[in-house]
């Protein structure tokens, strides 16, 4: 049975009296801050170093030979909240190799329109392939250009490493480093005689797609003769 408002204890309740001191209170943290140094900085003229482990742009790494870590499982983009990500695997052929193993991220962009990052999807990443940059200055001027392909993902090329594809790495005593052990990080220091190799191989598949685009651009650019 419903209690009507006459059975109700009445409620005798009191807002409790502001002291002398409330209506001045307010203004505590004004004050406290009119007498602190101003922190005020000259961005972009200077800028700041970041945190080491602030969480900017991010970089697709390599391994120590140039191979690439990704591996294209697509973990990352699965586990992004804010669906930033995409990406596309494809296979490693012995002739065409990118990563270890049998698959590598063929295409991999972040939508930096939509990242918040939050560092889920390095978490994911299997391989380390994924990590984030102290990079903050992510600004531009148009919608294409904050879609990050994986031309400007990936690391760059340091001391020791050629750009894929080429095949994995062998040790000095001509034993080929396995999956596991490029997983692992034990790829060993690149041995002079193989990187040499590997750069010439580089250098003609450049030069023979240079001589294949030129071929193609002369053909298209010739009259057609017609009779
Ligand atoms: S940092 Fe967060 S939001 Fe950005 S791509 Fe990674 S998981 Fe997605
Ligand atoms: S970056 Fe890592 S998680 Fe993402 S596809 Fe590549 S290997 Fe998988």
């Amino acid at each position: 049975m419903a209690s009507s408002k006459k059975d109700r204890p009445e409620q005798d309740y009191q807002a409790p009296k502001p002291g002398p001191l409330a209506s001045v209170a307010g203004f505590g943290t004004t004050f406290g801050t009119m007498f602190k140094k101003p922190n005020t900085e000259q961005y972009p003229e200077e800028k700041v170093p970041t945190q080491l482990r602030f969480h900017g742009r991010h970089q697709l790494n390599r391994h120590p030979d140039g191979l690439e870590k990704c591996i294209g499982c697509e973990l990352c983009a699965w586990a992004c909240p804010a669906d930033a990500i995409y990406v596309e695997g494809a296979d490693n052929t012995e002739e065409e190799r990118f990563s270890p193993g049998e698959r590598y991220g063929r295409v991999y962009q972040i939508n930096y329109l939509r990242c918040i990052l939050c560092g889920l999807c390095i978490e994911a990443c299997p391989t380390r392939a994924l990590t984030m940059t102290n990079e903050y200055e992510l600004a531009d001027t148009s919608r294409s250009s904050l879609i990050y392909t994986k031309d400007r993902l990936l690391g760059p090329l340091t001391e020791g490493m050629v750009p894929p594809p080429h095949r994995m790495y062998e040790d000095e005593s001509g034993h080929e480093v396995t999956e596991k052990e490029y997983y692992r990080g034990e790829v060993p220091r690149a041995n002079a005689d193989l990187l040499g190799e590997m750069l010439a191989a580089a250098r003609a598949a450049d030069e023979q797609n240079a001589a294949e685009q030129n071929a193609g651009e002369q053909s298209a650019g010739e009259p057609e003769v017609s009779f």
